[in-house]
């Protein structure tokens, strides 16, 4: 029996129904939390550290609120809104108390409510800075989502915050809890793949600004601070470096975007870069907001190749191997990332650990991205 066959079976044996459908899919979770808490879930949920989510958009209520529900030490407890109705709903769907809704205007007030341990910052890119260092000042633990920023001042202000309040800052790098992800990276740890000689690795996707609300900000530079790069090719950059277990040393990069596409007014679309790593590994990525969705990424080793396609998705992810006395497609078990990465925290807070991508992490792709559009601009190679 799995872990979600015992559970399905402790909350039929517990009479929970609603709870029951909370593991068929996010709607159902949220009308489940809703339930009335039994003694044995309350005293379980002592043990888990309260979370407030901070922006209720598309990746918070889509893909984070309904996955607390696989979190063994995370709980959602508050919520931070511009948009008092949304919340408002919300909470009574996830049975939270409206005293535990903020707005942006009063969420410093948060550092005066005990059952807030973690704020996990959802918002458009360039505020994740000042609402990381809000939190800390409230003396909460923060985890942000990707980029960190859009400066690697506004990292360096982050880190400093959370350090001057003695709590922890944690980016949210989520592939680096995900399954796929951590048995390639053991793989080529144990020389599975022989000498790691190359890594190519693409995410693109359409951006489409007119017909879904969450991209509006992601085509205006001053939220989003850049293109193709920040938001999604950050996962070829991102995990070039966890392949490699390397700092690149060097980077060069173009740029096209099409003067004429709107969408491409602000911010870049496609974006070609390399990174050259210590060892001799070149890593060779793209990313683009005008060609359909992909998100993979190969390593080349002199035994083997390795391909994750997806490399960065949700769910349903896939691995190749190739060596020279054949093919094979390794059968893993698919794991519940965004629980995973939650859960992460909460234990590094209760066991007083620095967390596997902490603020450090995150500055350092800000700082490659940033040599990355100085490449690009001044038509060179940039050592970093
Ligand atoms: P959305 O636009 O769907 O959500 C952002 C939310 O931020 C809004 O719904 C709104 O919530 C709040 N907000 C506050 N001020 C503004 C503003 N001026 N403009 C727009 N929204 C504002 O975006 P996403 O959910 O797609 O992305 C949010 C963050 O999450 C980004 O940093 C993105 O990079 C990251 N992300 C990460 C993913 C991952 O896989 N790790 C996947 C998708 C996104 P409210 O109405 O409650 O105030």
């Amino acid at each position: 029996m799995d872990a979600t066959d015992s559970r399905r079976q402790f909350l039929r044996q517990a009479g929970l129904g609603a709870a029951m459908a909370a593991l068929a899919g996010p709607g159902a979770a949220a009308a489940s939390l809703a339930q009335p808490l039994t003694a044995a879930m309350q005293n379980n949920d002592k043990k888990k550290l309260g979370w407030a989510i901070v922006g209720l958009g598309k990746f918070a209520t889509e893909e984070i609120m309904p996955n607390f529900k696989d979190c063994q030490h995370s709980r959602l407890v508050a919520l931070v809104s511009g948009s008092p109705d949304k919340a408002k709903k919300l909470a009574q769907e996830y049975g939270l108390q409206e005293k535990n809704i903020y707005s942006y205007q009063n969420f410093d007030s948060i550092k005066d409510n005990p059952e807030v341990d973690v704020v996990y910052i959802i918002l458009p890119n360039s505020m994740h800075a000042e609402y990381t260092i809000r939190a800390a000042q409230a003396g909460k633990h923060v985890l942000c989502e990707k980029p960190m920023a859009t400066s690697v001042e506004d990292c360096q202000k982050m880190i400093d915050a959370s350090k001057k309040a003695g709590k922890q800052l944690m980016i949210a790098y989520r592939c680096q809890y995900e399954p796929f992800n951590l048995n390639a990276i053991e793989r080529i740890r144990k020389g599975e793949l022989g000498k790691i000689r190359f890594i190519t690795s693409d995410h693109g996707r359409l951006v489409k600004p007119t017909e879904d609300k969450a991209d509006t900000w992601r085509v205006q530079k001053k939220l989003a601070g850049g293109g193709s790069l920040m938001d999604i090719g950050i996962y070829s950059l991102n995990a070039a470096r966890y392949f490699t277990g390397e700092e690149p040393v060097e980077v060069t990069a173009q740029i096209s975007s099409d003067p004429n596409d709107p969408r491409f007014k602000e911010v870049e679309d496609n974006v070609a870069f390399t990174l050259r790593f210590p060892s001799g590994v070149l890593a060779s990525c793209t990313s683009s907001y005008s060609y359909e969705t992909v998100k993979r990424g190969r390593i080349f080793g002199d035994k083997g190749w390795l391909d994750l396609d997806p490399l960065s998705d949700y769910d349903k992810h896939n691995m190749k191997i190739g060596k020279q006395d054949g093919k094979e497609e390794p059968q893993l078990k698919e794991g519940n990332q965004f629980a995973a990465e939650m859960d992460h925290l909460s234990e590094c807070i209760m066991q007083n650990k620095t967390p596997r991508t902490p603020g450090e992490e995150g500055l350092r792709d800000v700082r490659y991205i940033m040599a990355i559009y100085e490449s690009a601009r001044k038509g060179k190679a940039i050592k970093v």
